[in-house]
C-alpha cells in the first residue's frame, strides 16, 4: 500500500531568499516531504500601501533570483497574482487545495492587515492543512522584550538595554540553506505584476541575497569600524546602504548580527562602530515591536493621541516644493532630488526632512509618510513610521515638539564643504562652501541672480507659528 508523500507548502512574502529562511528551513526538515513555493503579487494592496514602482521592481527581479536559487535545489516556486489581501487568502486555499499541500509554512509580517490576513488563512485552512509562522525579520520576537510591568517599552534607550541583554542571552542563529530536494528546475516564464515597475541603478542596489551578503562582508570588514565617526555625513559612504535588501526580506537581520559578530567578536562588548550599527539594527526591531504592542499605529494614528489637535497646514504649493525638491533650502532640496532620482535617502536627511515638512511647513507627517513610501526602495511600514513619528514628535520616544531642527545649522554641521548639496544641485555649483547652505543671502550681497527659488518660508517665523500651533493643539488635550 503506498503512502501519500506530505506537501510542504512555503509562502514567500517578505523574504526574498534561500539562505537563513526559517520557513524554508522548517519546511526543508523533513526528508521525505515534497516541498514547493508559491510568491502571490498583490497590486491593490501594494498601492493601497502607496508602495514605490522601484521598490515593485525590486521585489519582481528578486522573485525571478528566489526562483532560480530554489529551482536549483529542485524546489519549484509558483507565482500568482491576486488583487488583494482577501483575494490571496481565497488564492492560497485553492492553491493548497489543488496541490495537495498538507503543511503551510510562512514568515510572519507584523502590520494589522497582514496579521489578520494569516489569521483568516489559518482559520478556513484548520482542519486540512497545518500551518507555521516563524519571526524571521526580526533578532528577537515582538512581546520577548518588555519592561518590567511586561510592558512593550516607550522609550528606545531602556528598549535597546534590554534587547541586548536579551540578545546575549538567546544570540540568534542562521539556519541553513536547503540541499537539493530533486533535479534542478528551470523555468524562464515571466514574472509579471499588474503595478507600475520603475528599474533602479543595479551598480548600486542589485537584486538579490548573493549581492546582499556580500554588501554586507564587505561592510564588515572595511567600513563598519568608522561608522561611528561617519554615519551623519551625507556626503560620505558612511552607512550600510543595506536598507532596501532588509526592507524586502532578500537579508536578514540574523545575517547582519552573525557577519558583524564574526568579524568584530567584542561588539557585545560595545566596540566602537560596530556596537553602534547594531544599535541601528535595534531601532528597526523597536519599530517592529511597537506594530504589534499599538497596531493602531498601522492605521496612520499618532502614538500620542492628542498631537492629532496640531492644526496641519494642506498647502498643496508648499507640499509641492517639498516633494520636488524646491524650497530654497539646500540641504533640504539636496536630499529631495537624491530621494526621487534613487529610490534611497541618507538617515541624517531623512530626519532634517522629515522635521521641514512638520515643524518650518506644519505640514501633517502622513503627507510625508506617504510620499516617502511611493519613493523609497527600502520602504518599510515600521520604520517609516516611526521615523515620521519621531520627526513629527507625534511618536514614542519622539524629539519634544519644542526641539526644531534649523536646516542651515545642519546642513553646516553634516555637509560642512556642501559637497552632498552641489553633487544634487548643479545650479549651485559655483556658489562657495562658505555660502552654500544659505545661497541667496551672498546672491544678493554679490548682486548675483540664482537659477534657484528663494525660501519658500522663513524659518525664524515658521518655528514660532509651529510653536503657537503645538501650544494651542496642547491646551485643547
Ligand atoms: P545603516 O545606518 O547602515 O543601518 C543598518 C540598518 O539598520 C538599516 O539598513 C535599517 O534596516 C536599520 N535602521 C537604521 N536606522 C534605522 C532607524 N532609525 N529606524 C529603523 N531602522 C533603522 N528605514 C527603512 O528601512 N525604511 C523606511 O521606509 C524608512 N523610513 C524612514 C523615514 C524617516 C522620516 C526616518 C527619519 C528614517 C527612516 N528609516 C527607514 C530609517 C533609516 O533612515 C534607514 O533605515 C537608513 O537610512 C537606511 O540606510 P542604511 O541601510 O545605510 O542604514
Amino acid at each position: 500500500m503506498s503512502t501519500q508523500q506530505t506537501v510542504h507548502l512555503v509562502w514567500f512574502r517578505q523574504d526574498l531568499r534561500i539562505t537563513d529562511n526559517l520557513a524554508l528551513a522548517a519546511a526543508c526538515n523533513e526528508d521525505d516531504a515534497k516541498v514547493i513555493a508559491l510568491f502571490i503579487a498583490t497590486p491593490e494592496q501594494w498601492r493601497r500601501h502607496s508602495m514605490a514602482a522601484r521598490q515593485a521592481w525590486f521585489i519582481r527581479e528578486q522573485v525571478v533570483l528566489l526562483r532560480r536559487s530554489l529551482g536549483e535545489k529542485g524546489i519549484p516556486l509558483y507565482c500568482l497574482n491576486a488583487a488583494d489581501f482577501t483575494d490571496s487568502v481565497g488564492t492560497l486555499v485553492e492553491f493548497c487545495e489543488a496541490h495537495q499541500v498538507s503543511h503551510l509554512f510562512y514568515n510572519y509580517q507584523y502590520e494589522l492587515n497582514e496579521r489578520r490576513r494569516d489569521a483568516q488563512l489559518e482559520q478556513q485552512l484548520a482542519g486540512k492543512v497545518t500551518c507555521q509562522g516563524f519571526d524571521d525579520s526580526v533578532l528577537l520576537p515582538p512581546g520577548s522584550v518588555l519592561t518590567g510591568n511586561n510592558e512593550m517599552f516607550r522609550v528606545f534607550t531602556p528598549f535597546s538595554k534590554a534587547f541586548l541583554r536579551r540578545l546575549r542571552e538567546i544570540m540568534p542563529q542562521c539556519a541553513p540553506a536547503p540541499h537539493a530536494r530533486g533535479p534542478a528546475i528551470s523555468d524562464d516564464t515571466p514574472v509579471e505584476f499588474d503595478y507600475p515597475l520603475q528599474p533602479v541603478d543595479t551598480t548600486q542596489f542589485p537584486p538579490g541575497e548573493k549581492a546582499a551578503l556580500q554588501k554586507l562582508r564587505m561592510f564588515c570588514q572595511q567600513r563598519v569600524q568608522n561608522y561611528q565617526q561617519q554615519r551623519d555625513f551625507p556626503a560620505q559612504d558612511g552607512t550600510s546602504m543595506l536598507s532596501p535588501w532588509l526592507a524586502t526580506g532578500a537579508l536578514s537581520p540574523r545575517q547582519c548580527f552573525r557577519r558583524l559578530l564574526a568579524e568584530h567578536p567584542h561588539v557585545m562588548e560595545h566596540e566602537e562602530g560596530a556596537a553602534v550599527w547594531l544599535n541601528e539594527l535595534i531601532w528597526r526591531e523597536f519599530y517592529r515591536h511597537l506594530l504589534v504592542a499599538w497596531p493602531a499605529l498601522c492605521r496612520h494614528r499618532p502614538f500620542i493621541g492628542w498631537t492629532d489637535n496640531v492644526a496641519w497646514s494642506h498647502d498643496k504649493a508648499l507640499l509641492g516644493a517639498w516633494q520636488q525638491g524646491k524650497t530654497g533650502y539646500p540641504i533640504v532640496d539636496a536630499a529631495m532630488r537624491q530621494l526621487n532620482s534613487t529610490g534611497w535617502m541618507h538617515n541624517r536627511l531623512r530626519m532634517i526632512t522629515a522635521s521641514f515638512l512638520t515643524k518650518d511647513l506644519l505640514i501633517d507627517w502622513r503627507e510625508g509618510e506617504r510620499w516617502f513610501m511611493e519613493q523609497l526602495l527600502d520602504g518599510d511600514f515600521a520604520a517609516n513610521n516611526g521615523g515620521w513619528q519621531w520627526a513629527a514628535s507625534t511618536g514614542t520616544d519622539a524629539a519634544p515638539y519644542f526641539r526644531i531642527f534649523n536646516p542651515e545649522t545642519q546642513s553646516t554641521r553634516f555637509d560642512v564643504q556642501g559637497n552632498f548639496i552641489r553633487q544634487w544641485l548643479p545650479e549651485l555649483s559655483l556658489v562657495p562652501a562658505s555660502a552654500i547652505h544659505n545661497p541667496w543671502k551672498w546672491a544678493d550681497k554679490q548682486g548675483v541672480t540664482l537659477d534657484y527659488p528663494r525660501p519658500v518660508v522663513d524659518h525664524k517665523t515658521a518655528r514660532l507659528h509651529t510653536l503657537a500651533a503645538w501650544e494651542a493643539a496642547r491646551e485643547k488635550m
